[in-house]
C-alpha cells in the first residue's frame, strides 16, 4: 500500500491541503512498518469525532503540537537542564527548553517555570522532592556540617530518610475531588508522606474554609496541597495562603485541570492561585490544550530545586513534548485563547443550568469552571451505568466519585462533565443547552437491569432504544456543524483500513 502516492495522485492540480498532506505522510510512514497502528490512529479520529468529547480532562491539541511531537527530537538525551547537562550536543535542546520556559512564565506569570515533567503525576512528585530537599534534606545535611550527600555516613542517612518519609501533607480527598497522587493510599505519594485530608462541606458540596484553618493549626503539615480533578467551586487561594503563612505550610497548588482558564484569564485576581502558592504544578494538556506533558512553575527560591526533577524523580526530558510545550504556551498567550477560555466557563455553567432545569442534581449546584458533576445516584443509577449509556447514545465522558460516595471509585455515584473539548470545537451556550436536554432525556431512560443473582446490577442496564436512536441523530446534527482537524479526511483512509 503507498498511501501517500495514491494521495498525491488523486490530489494531483488541485490546491494543497498542507495539514492533510501532513497527516497523509504520517500514517503512511506508519502503515509501511505496522498498518494496524495506522488503523488505529485514523479509527481514533474517527472516533473521537463522531462522539461528543465531555471528558473534562481532555481537549483537542493544534496539529502544529502535534508536528512538533512527532519527530527526531525524541532521539537526544538531555539529562539535567538548560545550560547544565549530562550529555553532550544539547545545544539545540537547551534552545527548545529555555524558549518553553521563557513562554510559560511569560503566559503564566510564574517566577520560574520546569517544563520537563512529562505528565502530571511526574510533576507533583518533582515538586514534593523539591520540598522536601529544601525543607528538611538540605536543613539536616547542615545540621551534619556537610553540603554533599554522598558524604555522609550510612546511619546519618538513615536518619535523613526517616525525617524525609515522616512529613506531614494535607491534601483534598479524593471523594472530595483531590487527585489520587495528592496521598491516595494506593499511590505511592500516601508512603512518601503522613497524609491528612480534607473534605468538601456535606451539606454545601463545597470547601469548608473555617475547617481547613482549623485542621491546619491542629495538624501544622509541611505541605498544604490545593488541587483537584473533580471540584467544581471557585477556590479563594488568597484566603488559603493567609492560612498556610499562620502555621508556615508550603503552599502547593495543583492546577492540572484549570491551567487553561489561568492562563487565559477565566480565573483572575484571588482565584488564580500562582501569585499566592510557593509552588503549581500542572499538566499541559487539559485546559491549556498543549501536548500531553507536566510542569512546574514556582517562586524563585524553590527554582534550584525544582530544576533537580533529575536527578531527584526523573530521568531524561522528552525534547519533542518540551518542544511542543512551546508552542502550546505560545498558542495560549493570545486573545483568541483568552476568549477561549472565557467560553469554557460560560458553557460550563450554562450546561449545569440546563442540566438543572431538566430535573438533574448537579453536585453544589452549578460550577465556576469548566467541571460539571451530575449526581446519578439520585436517579438510582450508578456513575458506571450512566457512562456506558451515553457512550452509547455518542458521549464519551467519565464516571466520576462524589464526595463521600457509597459506590466507591469503580461504580461511583456520579459523571463528571467538562466544556474544554466542545469549547475548541467551537460550540456555544445553544449547543450545551442542546447537549443537557440530550442527557437528560439519556438519563432518565435508563433502568437497571438484574445481575445473574437476582439483585439489581450496578453495571447492567437496559435503554430505551427510541431515546438512544433520538441521541444519536441529535449529536451527530450537532457534531456535524463543529467538525474536528476539519482538514483532515478520515474518508480517504477508508480503502485502507476497513
Ligand atoms: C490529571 C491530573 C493529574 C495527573 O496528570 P497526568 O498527566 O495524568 O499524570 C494530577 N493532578 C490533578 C489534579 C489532575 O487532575
Amino acid at each position: 500500500m503507498d498511501i501517500l502516492k495514491d494521495y498525491l495522485t488523486k490530489t494531483a492540480g488541485e490546491e494543497l491541503n498542507a495539514e492533510m498532506l501532513t497527516f497523509v505522510a504520517n500514517i503512511d510512514a506508519v502503515a509501511k512498518k505496522r498498518p494496524e497502528i495506522a488503523k488505529s490512529i485514523v479509527k481514533e479520529l474517527v472516533d473521537q469525532r463522531s462522539h461528543l468529547k465531555l471528558i473534562a480532562s481532555e481537549n483537542f491539541c493544534s496539529l502544529a503540537v502535534q508536528s512538533a511531537m512527532g519527530n527526531l527530537l525524541t532521539d537526544k538525551y538531555a539529562e539535567g537542564y538548560a545550560g547544565n547537562r549530562f550529555y553532550a550536543g544539547c545545544d539545540n535542546v537547551d534552545d527548545i527548553e529555555r524558549l518553553a520556559s521563557k513562554e510559560a512564565m511569560a503566559l503564566l506569570g510564574a517566577e520560574h517555570a520546569y517544563v520537563q515533567p512529562h505528565s502530571g503525576a511526574d510533576a507533583n512528585l518533582v515538586a514534593f522532592w523539591a520540598i522536601l530537599r529544601k525543607h528538611v534534606q538540605t536543613p539536616a545535611l547542615e545540621k551534619f556540617g556537610e553540603k554533599n550527600l554522598l558524604n555522609i555516613t550510612k546511619e546519618q542517612w538513615d536518619e535523613i530518610r526517616a525525617e524525609m518519609g515522616n512529613q506531614k501533607l494535607l491534601g483534598m480527598d479524593l471523594y472530595s475531588g483531590g487527585h489520587l497522587t495528592h496521598g491516595y493510599r494506593h499511590n505511592v505519594s500516601a508512603q512518601m508522606f503522613d497524609v491528612y485530608n480534607y473534605h468538601v462541606d456535606k451539606e454545601t458540596g463545597l470547601l469548608d474554609y473555617e475547617n481547613l484553618r482549623q485542621m491546619l493549626h491542629d495538624i501544622k503539615p509541611l505541605i498544604f496541597l490545593i488541587g483537584f480533578s473533580a471540584y467544581t467551586g471557585a477556590v479563594d487561594y488568597e484566603l488559603l495562603k493567609s492560612y498556610a503563612d499562620e502555621v508556615g505550610a508550603v503552599m502547593m497548588v495543583d492546577m492540572a485541570h484549570f491551567a487553561g482558564l489561568v492562563a487565559g484569564g477565566g480565573l483572575t485576581g484571588k482565584y488564580n492561585p500562582i501569585p499566592y502558592a510557593h509552588i503549581c504544578t500542572t499538566t499541559t494538556h487539559k485546559t491549556l490544550r498543549g501536548p500531553r506533558g507536566g510542569m512546574v512553575l514556582c517562586k524563585k527560591e524553590y527554582a534550584e530545586y525544582v530544576d533537580k526533577g533529575c536527578p531527584h524523580v526523573m530521568g531524561g526530558p522528552l525534547p519533542n513534548v518540551m518542544a511542543a510545550k512551546a508552542i502550546a504556551f505560545k498558542e495560549a498567550n493570545t486573545p483568541e485563547f483568552k476568549a477561549y477560555a472565557k467560553k469554557i466557563i460560560e458553557n460550563s455553567k450554562q450546561l449545569a443550568a440546563s442540566l438543572i432545569e431538566k430535573g438533574i442534581k448537579v453536585q453544589a449546584g452549578g460550577t465556576e469552571n469548566h467541571i460539571v458533576l451530575v449526581d446519578v445516584a439520585a436517579l438510582g443509577l450508578t456513575g458506571r451505568q450512566a457512562e456506558s449509556a451515553l457512550r452509547e447514545c455518542g458521549m464519551t465522558l467519565n464516571r466520576n466519585t462524589l464526595p463521600f460516595d457509597e459506590y466507591g471509585p469503580w461504580y461511583t455515584s456520579g459523571l463528571r462533565l467538562g466544556t474544554p473539548a466542545t469549547t475548541t470545537l467551537g460550540m456555544g451556550r445553544d449547543e450545551m443547552a442542546e447537549i443537557a436536554d440530550i442527557i437528560a432525556a439519556v438519563l432518565k431512560s435508563i433502568k437497571p437491569a438484574l445481575d445473574k443473582k437476582g439483585n439489581v446490577s450496578k453495571a447492567r442496564y437496559t435503554l430505551d432504544e427510541d431515546v438512544k436512536t433520538a441521541s444519536i441523530r441529535r449529536i451527530k446534527g450537532i457534531l456535524d456543524k463543529f467538525v474536528l482537524y476539519p482538514e483532515i479526511d478520515t474518508d480517504f483512509f477508508t480503502k485502507y483500513f476497513n
